[in-house]
């Protein structure tokens, strides 16, 4: 029929302009990343991370730099684990080596700048951050739910 396509067209059109707006609006408004997204900088578990360094090993493009010593416990710990990003080429391959499951990605998808040292990101220190921060929870709780105060007011 002649005119189908404009009529298609034009349907599609109004229906948009009536319906639900999707525009979002970035930056103010963010899109959550969806669970298999790859992207942003390696996230290290502290609590499953065994230091093997197999996740280094894996990796075909030495993004992952790390060093760990052995404790007085006879486990190994990690010294240093940095995530070069201007190298990664986000194949996931460090995520499927790791026998423990320690690693994620954060999905930050905001980490442009203008050089490669920008995108070299301490995970160390982020997961030292991170179980610091849920250690201490508890004991904040139980503060707050007894009062907020201490012995010495
Ligand atoms: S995603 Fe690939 S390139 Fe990036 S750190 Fe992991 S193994 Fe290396
Ligand atoms: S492969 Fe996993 S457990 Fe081994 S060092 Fe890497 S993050 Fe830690």
């Amino acid at each position: 029929m002649v005119g189908q396509g404009l009529l298609t067209g034009m349907g599609i059109t109004i229906r948009r302009f009536f319906g639900k707006k999707i525009t979002v609006q970035y930056p103010e408004e963010k899109i959550p990343m969806t669970e298999r997204f790859r992207g942003g900088a390696l996230d290290v578990n502290l609590e499953k991370c065994i230091s093997c360094g197999l996740c280094a090993l894996a990796c075909p493009n030495k993004a992952i730099q790390l060093a760990s010593e052995m404790g007085e416990d006879k486990k190994k710990r990690l010294t240093a684990y940095r995530h070069l990003g201007g190298q990664c080429l986000y194949c996931n391959m460090c995520l499927e080596a790791c026998p423990t499951k320690a690693l994620s990605w954060d999905r930050n998808y905001e980490r442009s700048c203008y050089c490669r040292a920008g995108l070299e990101f301490d995970c160390l220190a982020r997961g030292q951050e991170r179980l610091k921060a849920k250690l201490s929870a508890p004991v904040e709780e139980m503060v707050a739910a007894t009062g907020g105060g201490t012995a010495n007011g």
